[in-house]
């Protein structure tokens, strides 16, 4: 026959845009508006129901950026409209939002005049339930949230805070109304948008797609333009047929699980997020309700916590919904966060705080990890993982890789320490599936482990600024169950995908290392302050839970269980995957910052009380040594008197040689050459030189930084090709400092930003210092401070949670070309066999590296560290402003030199006048590392460790605690019992941690 299958297709879409789609709804009657524009911050419920109300029409201008408007809607349903078969009503509401996208615009939340939520308004769910003859009286939460993103052009916006936002009026209520929903049509536009879905997906060869097509022609033909719900019911028997063939015995399985994305603050702020969950979680207890098989799978505990403490009755709709098995708990984590910069304890304390949320308040034990989302995954994690007792590991952010493609979708990844954890990574390539046609054809054709295995998941709903699964999700859910030439869909938990996945296929391939995401490279650097209060927070985190906890065994200190899990709370969520790596809006950054601010201070009261209880009676100055490693002389974790450096020796001098820009420190250790504010030469003990002929250590460069798309996020490689180097300093002098240390000053400038870079050699020292004082006033600039070594590494060694990963210095594969640049911790080693060099952070994770062989025949590996951004999506503003940032160089050093070098850097010694004090802990293997000092958790008084093999090695240690007990156990990271243990002599293999539970201390 003559193919018109072209003119069919366009025919269905043009009659379902003008027919099919306009009649779902009949009989619209108007309803009333009153509103009430609060004035400032969101108020509850409670406060909102007071106030005095004012008549608003359709069409009223409402919400300037990020204000809230009540709205109260009355009317009446008519009563006759029971006796109409086949319909329902409905409230349609429309704020003025456009339809392109859930969750990035106004959006509201229905409550009764009781108080109690109904269901919320998103530009993609926008009705309400209503019955016949009921008087309506429905008060809604509306909220003005700007759509910042707009259409992805990433241009400069002031709508990121509230300082900037301006007066205007963003939406006007567009539809307010009761009308007759249509079920038969309802069923009609949901039995056509799965099938078009599908067809268009088949092979214009194959019969199935024409046999669709012919039947919803029939289905055109049949139904009736001037009577689309008279005829609905005639027209869907034509595509019965078509939709009852059911899928193929080979088709690919979908375990289709209900999810919100709910991203914890990206382009709103934290108080919006509880009220998009409060929305959304609200939306899905009333999906469940209608459908009892619906599932809903939700991860982070912070945001069950905050419905909790804001929305109780929520909380306690869905531990209903959780016993009865809909409201899925995963994850085990408090926020979905970051996991290339969290720190060892920060990244163990996400379980910990999660899974304990999620057990005391569900008596539910998650099994699966889950982070579709992060920028990529740290080769910690398995072990992380495992330790928490999860079993399952979900990410999907791979996907967006640039370069090489993931080859595996189902997998065990392999950790630093060799743990190995079940992993998948849906093929859908979403995390908010709508469960259409492209999407569903695009897991089962993508899915790389035909043949071995035949199923993934696939999480649905609307995601990243909420909404969820909605009703018209799951209709396509139902009539993808079996449909011929579909993946089959069934909608299901997590866990019991992932407990068939692995039951048939247990020997999945293996992923050995990190999960590097080959984009937003730039992430480890943005909004420098922010990551800056995270690191400060994690160490004052340690300092304060060490000494406490010493304080508590030797002194009876009172140890500050609730203030300190309430920072911990607060650091773990500041770890959120947009708000670590520096992607949010202004607004979330401004706040990041206040909260880490107000952390230190709560931190510094709680040592600064443990240390007087400790070191009570005593009138000599002492160290208070917090790194576990030995200290001027200190004990590892101890207190006492520094070793006194023997001036003679060690005291630095400076000698300017030739001229003044040129000036020689030594402190008996090192012997650094300082020219142009640049080191150009070091030598340690060993006397090798480290500064390769001509190069400059500690040199400030500067990059365009113009990313192609997402700019706080990205950096894009083309960076490397303009440069501009900093080597004529404007001023170069020498200052001593009352310690004895001496610096070499320089000041530079960018023409806009000006930069003082301080080498400093202090009494001692086997590491020279770089400090930079930056006023940072450039933009979509990136500054980098360059460490040219003269050594040939095949590998930087970076730190990374409880260990250290490995990248190659070359770029053989694309792999590799793609890693250009990469995270640490609070150091990097480089290294050629028999001598390296350490360099430690305070503050900064990313870095490049690459290797330069020179005309004389050597090696050059330069390694680059970078300093500062200045991206101008989404916070204009972003790194504005002055910044101090500073590293060590050491010479000489091995990993275990790195390892203490890396504690060093960020532990700020801190002197006092007291006795000394005996560490309480200490490990017999400089190797094994005593990271957390603790109390447990449950508030026993029991006595937590957990300590790491650190330098890649197999290694034995007794970890002795310096106090009577009862017993000691192995545990797991929720401090529960593995194993009892005789003595506390341990062999761990390399990276391996361990936590200890000492019972009964001091009784
Ligand atoms: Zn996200």
């Amino acid at each position: 026959m003559h193919d018109d299958r072209v003119l069919v297709e366009a025919r269905l879409k043009r009659f379902v845009d003008d027919h099919l789609a306009p009649a779902l709804y009949r009989d619209a009657r108007p309803l009333a508006a009153t509103a009430w524009r609060v004035p400032g911050e969101p108020v509850p419920f409670a406060e909102a129901i007071g106030q005095s109300f004012e008549p608003v029409p359709l069409g009223w201008s409402w919400g300037t950026a990020w204000s809230t408007v009540w709205l109260r809607v009355t009317g009446d349903v008519p009563a006759e409209w029971a006796s109409v078969p086949g319909t329902r009503p409905e409230i349609l509401v429309d704020f003025g939002y456009n339809r392109s996208r859930a969750g990035f615009q106004a959006e509201g939340l229905a409550y009764r005049p009781d108080g109690s939520p109904i269901k919320a308004i998103n530009p993609l769910n926008s009705w309400l339930p209503a019955a016949p003859g009921e008087h309506v009286d429905v008060l809604i939460e509306a909220a003005a949230n700007p759509d910042v993103a707009g259409e992805y052009t990433f241009e400069p916006t002031t709508l990121g805070d509230l300082a900037t936002v301006g007066p205007e009026e963003l939406y006007s209520l567009q539809q307010l109304e009761v009308a007759l929903l249509d079920e038969a049509v309802w069923e009609l536009l949901q039995d056509v948008w799965t099938l078009r879905g599908l067809m268009g997906e088949l092979s214009v060869d194959s019969p199935r797609r024409h046999e669709i097509l012919r039947a919803l022609e029939r289905m055109l033909d049949t139904l009736d333009p001037d009577d689309i719900p008279g005829t609905a019911p005639g027209a869907r028997d034509e595509i019965a047929d078509v939709l009852a063939r059911p899928a193929a015995s080979s088709a690919h399985h979908l375990v289709a699980t209900g999810h919100a994305h709910i991203d914890s603050a990206w382009l709103w702020p934290l108080r919006e997020t509880v009220r998009k969950c409060a929305r959304t979680f609200t939306n899905v207890m009333a999906l469940m309700d209608e459908h009892p098989d619906f599932v809903f799978s939700c991860s982070s505990a912070q945001q069950y916590q905050w419905m909790k403490d804001y929305y109780p009755e929520v909380f306690e709709r869905i531990k209903e919904k959780v016993a009865a098995g809909q409201f899925v708990p995963v994850g085990g984590m408090w926020v979905e966060s970051d996991t290339n910069m969290p720190g060892s304890e920060a990244m163990a304390r996400q379980f910990v705080a999660g899974k304990r949320f999620f057990l005391e308040e569900f008596g539910v034990e998650t099994e699966e990890a889950w982070l579709p989302d992060s920028f990529g995954y740290s080769a910690a994690l398995p072990q992380i993982v495992s330790a928490a007792g999860e079993r399952w590991f979900l990410t999907q952010k791979i996907s967006w890789n640039q370069v090489n493609r993931m080859p595996h979708h189902t997998f065990w990844w392999e950790g630093i320490d060799g743990t190995r954890v079940f992993t998948h990574f849906p093929p859908a390539d979403t995390y908010i599936s709508e469960l259409s046609g492209a999407e569903v054809a695009h897991a089962e054709r993508n899915f790389s482990e035909k043949g071995k295995a035949t199923m993934s998941l696939i999480p649905f709903g609307w995601g990243d600024g909420g909404g969820g699964p909605t009703r018209e999700m799951i209709a396509a859910a139902q009539r993808l169950a079996s449909l011929e030439g579909s993946p089959t869909v069934a909608i299901d938990r997590p866990s019991a995908f992932f407990a068939a996945a692995e039951a048939e296929y247990p020997d999945a391939p293996v992923w050995s290392g990190e999960m590097y995401l080959e984009l937003h490279r730039g992430v480890y650097t943005s909004q420098l302050r922010t990551k800056q209060g995270n690191r400060r927070s994690e160490q004052l985190l340690r300092e304060a839970e060490l000494w406490a906890t010493a304080a508590a065994v030797r002194s009876g200190f009172d140890y500050p269980y609730d203030l300190l899990e309430e920072c911990w709370h607060t650091v773990l969520l500041l770890q959120f995957h947009d708000i670590l790596p520096g992607s949010s809006i202004a607004w979330v950054h401004r706040e990041a910052e206040r909260r880490h601010a107000e952390v230190a201070e709560r931190l510094e009261s709680v040592i600064a009380d443990a240390l007087a209880a400790l070191t009570a009676g005593g009138s000599d100055p002492v160290l208070v040594n917090s790194s576990p490693l030995p200290r001027a002389g200190v004990d590892a974790l101890a207190i006492g008197a520094a070793e006194a450096v023997s001036p003679a020796e060690a005291t630095p001098s400076a000698e300017a040689l030739e001229a003044d820009h040129v000036i020689t420190l030594r402190n008996g250790i090192l012997t650094v050459v300082v020219t142009d504010g640049a080191i150009t030469s070091l030598r340690g003990p060993s006397g090798r030189e480290v500064v390769p002929p001509t190069a400059r250590l500690g040199a400030l460069r500067l990059h365009r930084d113009l990313p192609n798309l997402w700019d706080a996020w990205d950096l894009d490689a083309h960076y490397k090709r303009t440069v501009r180097e900093l080597s004529e300093p404007e001023s170069v002098e020498v200052e001593r400092a009352a310690d004895g240390s001496v610096a070499v000053v320089s000041r530079f400038s960018t023409g806009v930003s000006s930069i003082l870079q301080r080498v400093v050699l202090r009494p001692g020292a086997s590491a020279v210092e770089i400090e930079l004082d930056v006023d940072w006033r450039d933009r979509e600039k990136i500054l980098k401070l360059a460490m040219p070594l003269d050594l040939r590494a095949d590998r930087t060694a970076a730190e990374t949670q409880f260990g250290h990963v490995f990248r190659s210095t070359h770029t053989n594969t694309s792999w590799e070309a793609a890693r250009f640049e990469a995270v640490q911790h609070k150091w990097l080693h480089l290294g050629e066999p028999g001598f390296g060099v350490a360099i430690a952070n305070d503050s900064t994770y990313g870095y490049d590296v690459d290797r330069s062989t020179r005309d004389d025949g050597g090696t050059t590996t330069t390694a680059r560290f970078s300093v500062l951004r200045a991206p101008l999506f989404p916070d204009p503003e972003s790194d504005q402003g002055p910044h101090t940032v500073r590293f060590s160089v050491a010479p000489d050093a091995g990993i275990a030199e790195a390892v203490a070098l890396g504690y060093d850097r960020n532990i700020a010694p801190r002197v006092l006048v007291g006795s000394p004090v005996a560490p309480l802990i200490s490990s017999s293997a400089p190797g094994v590392v005593i990271e957390t000092v603790k109390l447990a958790e449950d508030r026993s008084g029991d006595v937590i460790v957990r300590a790491y093999e650190s330098l890649g090695e197999r290694e034995s240690a007794t970890i002795t605690l310096d106090a009577s007990f009862e017993s000691v156990v192995l545990t797991d990271l929720l401090e529960r019992e593995i194993d009892v243990l005789d003595g506390t002599e341990l062999t761990l293999r390399p990276f391996q941690f361990v936590t200890l539970r000492f019972r009964g201390v001091g009784r």
